[in-house]
């Protein structure tokens, strides 16, 4: 067969996929830090098409160019393997996509895919524009999220999909509560949504039992899964359909880069859209949607997030065990009021933290880097006292950031949750006193030392 053979191209790619496939039941005997610093990049690969580079390749090309109009017509048919156009592929990002799939997989058999976008909002975009698609044959639709989500999301569903598109938003406001889940859903919700631990109020669900509502109505459940990352918490384990992260946080730990990662596992339930959409749900909104709208991630950001994502599970040893340290700290503090961390016992939802947050290759559980503290105050709706341990630290960092190296704390009613106005924050459950503190890799005696100071200065 010549080169000039659209079969030869066919056959080219045929064999791409199964090395591929080779690759990835290779990685899949790995453990979890293995395949977080090699994924699918090996020594074949860097010698056969990468100059024996290290690292992965990163083209800061727009696009590939084909040998022939025959390699071309197999690309562009998706008969071969290829990335074409940086709005659909790039070789920077298909490393860090597979490496994704095998984490947010990892220690089970799932099949999964994964499309990283240029944000964690337009992750969770992508995850959720193919269900909210008109269909004549079901009524008007709605989908069910919990309340306690990140303030960009709850935007994104109050505004952008309820005001701007009049799709009906049915919020859970106490996602503990399964009764309140299954009261929600109807048949004509398209999907369930939730956010596990939740930003900033550190609130979590039953994975397990929501996925089994959602699935008992034939539709996916889709879990925001940053603030616990891979490294704790896999959702699709426990039987959600989709994760999305916002890689921005503790996978690209160093603060470079805004980032989503939307991985799906394959033959996913659904009320709309096609077969082929169910079958592969991450590769078909890679192919079709995601080509179309542009919301694709730069091979740049790919590759930094790539390489701060190889350390990602003993920094979330690390982290998880200063935010213990901490957490236990500020609770006995007579300046604070509340500390919500899923690691203490006076957790609300202990026993579900226990059975969902363990850290990866251990059988240790770990609770992540995020706490939500609220100081004391003369009364209720007053910030004045947060406002001073706020601005009286020296060390850690006054941002609207999280999942860092450097520790960062937020007072978020002024801002992740100004946007929503009263309803929104009570919606939320989050009060004017509440600092969210997300500790970095520093050492736990120094920010002790910083928080002391700050709540010193009250
Ligand atoms: C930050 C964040 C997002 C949004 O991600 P960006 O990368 O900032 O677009 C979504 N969900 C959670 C839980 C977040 O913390």
């Amino acid at each position: 067969m010549s080169k000039r053979d659209l079969q030869h191209w066919i056959k080219v790619g045929q064999q791409m996929t199964a090395e591929r496939s080779k690759k990835i039941k290779i990685a899949k005997t790995r453990k979890f830090d293995t395949v977080a610093v090699h994924g699918l990049y090996d020594l074949q690969t860097a010698l056969e098409s990468n100059g024996g580079s290290i690292m992965e390749p990163t083209y800061l090309s727009t696009a590939q160019a084909y040998e022939n109009s025959a390699e071309m017509e197999a690309g562009l048919s998706y008969q071969m393997p290829n990335w074409c156009y940086s709005r659909i592929a790039n070789p920077s990002n298909f490393f860090l996509e597979e490496t994704t799939a095998l984490l947010e997989t990892y220690g089970t058999d799932i099949e999964a895919s994964c499309c990283a976008t240029a944000s964690g909002m337009s992750a969770i975009k992508t995850a959720t524009d193919p269900f909210l698609v008109i269909d004549d044959k079901l009524g008007p639709m709605n989908f069910v999220a919990s309340a306690k989500v990140y303030g960009g999301s709850f935007q994104q569903f109050w505004i952008r999909r309820r005001e701007e598109q009049g799709i009906e938003v049915r919020w859970v406001k106490n996602p503990t509560d399964l009764n309140e889940w299954a009261s929600l859903i109807d048949e004509n919700t398209r999907f369930v949504y939730g956010e596990f631990p939740s930003n900033p109020t550190v609130d979590i669900f039953d994975i397990e039992k929501v996925a089994d509502l959602a699935h008992e109505n034939g539709i996916p459940l889709i879990i925001d899964a940053t603030c616990a990352s891979p490294a704790l918490t896999r959702p699709l384990e426990f039987g959600a359909d989709i994760v999305v992260q916002s890689a921005t946080k503790v996978m690209a730990t160093n603060g470079t880069t805004i980032v989503g990662l939307m991985t799906a596992r394959k033959n996913i339930v659904s009320k709309v859209g096609s077969d082929e959409m169910k079958a592969d749900f991450a590769i078909w909104a890679k192919l079709w949607p995601y080509r179309d709208n542009g919301p694709g991630l730069h091979p740049m950001g790919a590759i930094l997030t790539l390489n701060d994502m190889r350390t990602l599970r003993s920094r979330m040893a690390q982290m998880s065990e200063t935010a213990m340290t901490v957490s236990k700290w500020l609770e006995k503090h007579p300046k604070v009021d509340r500390v919500f961390y899923p690691g203490l016992e006076s957790y609300h939802a202990h026993d579900l933290a226990k059975k969902y947050m363990k850290l990866v290759d251990s059988d240790k559980n770990a609770y992540g880097f995020m706490l939500l503290v609220e100081i004391k105050e003369e009364n209720d709706d007053d910030s004045v006292n947060a406002r001073k341990f706020y601005d009286g630290l020296e060390m850690t960092w006054r941002a609207t950031d999280l999942g860092r190296v450097k520790t960062v704390a937020t007072l978020n009613a002024i801002s992740t949750h100004q946007q929503q106005g009263e309803e929104g924050r009570a919606l939320a459950s989050l009060k004017p006193n509440a600092i969210r503190i997300a500790v970095g890799m520093e050492n736990v005696e120094d920010i002790i030392a910083d928080f002391e100071k700050a709540l010193d200065a009250i």
